[in-house]
């Protein structure tokens, strides 16, 4: 039985350099899935009241997604009882806005741990000066899926992020490929 954890994470841009260049490669499928193919998720306590809209608006981009099964679930009652929680934790100054962890047992998905790093500003209406929430749950909650990163820059499964975006908050068609890919 193949148990593991990965991580993934949304990055700061530094520099417009920084970014991977476009190429023919798109999305790309993380290890396991969930099965049934519905993630129920609960936030942690912590989690201030004015970021939960925010965050079921990033998860909802996906169970929107047409022709596909999976469905996001914020359920605080079997979220918690999975252990799949999207919390905000200070980790310091990593460059990583939100990152996500998830563990799995054979190809199935047990555990699930999305995070916002509040060492860095957030906010829920796109100001310049902070990172936008929403944007970055959405792009958090496709790796939950789990996609890994997108060559492409319209993706919200890019890398790379900055203050103030929301272009993430809308999924691109290479997004939604790469869910229906999945389920
Ligand atoms: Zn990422």
């Amino acid at each position: 039985m193949k148990r593991g954890v990965i991580i993934c994470v949304l990055a700061v841009a530094l520099s417009l350099g920084m970014a991977p260049p476009e190429s023919a490669h798109a999305y790309s499928l993380g290890y396991g899935r969930f099965s049934p193919p519905t993630g129920y998720w609960a936030t942690g306590t912590l989690f201030p009241s004015a970021w939960v809209t925010p965050a079921i608006n990033a998860s909802n981009a996906w169970t929107n997604v047409m022709a596909c099964d999976f469905v996001w679930s914020r359920n605080q009652v079997l979220g918690q009882l999975n252990g799949n929680y999207v919390t905000n934790y200070n980790n310091g100054a990593d460059g990583k806005p939100g990152n996500t962890v998830y563990s799995y047992n054979g190809t199935t998905i047990i555990q699930l741990r999305i995070n916002l790093n509040t060492y860095y500003p957030f906010a829920t209406d796109g100001r310049s000066t902070a990172y936008d929430v929403q944007n970055t749950l959405t792009h958090e909650f496709g790796h939950g899926l789990p996609l890994n990163h997108s060559t492409y820059t319209a993706a919200t499964m890019f890398a790379y992020t900055s203050k103030g975006e929301t272009l993430k908050r809308s999924l691109y068609s290479d997004d939604i490929y790469g869910i229906q890919a999945l389920y």
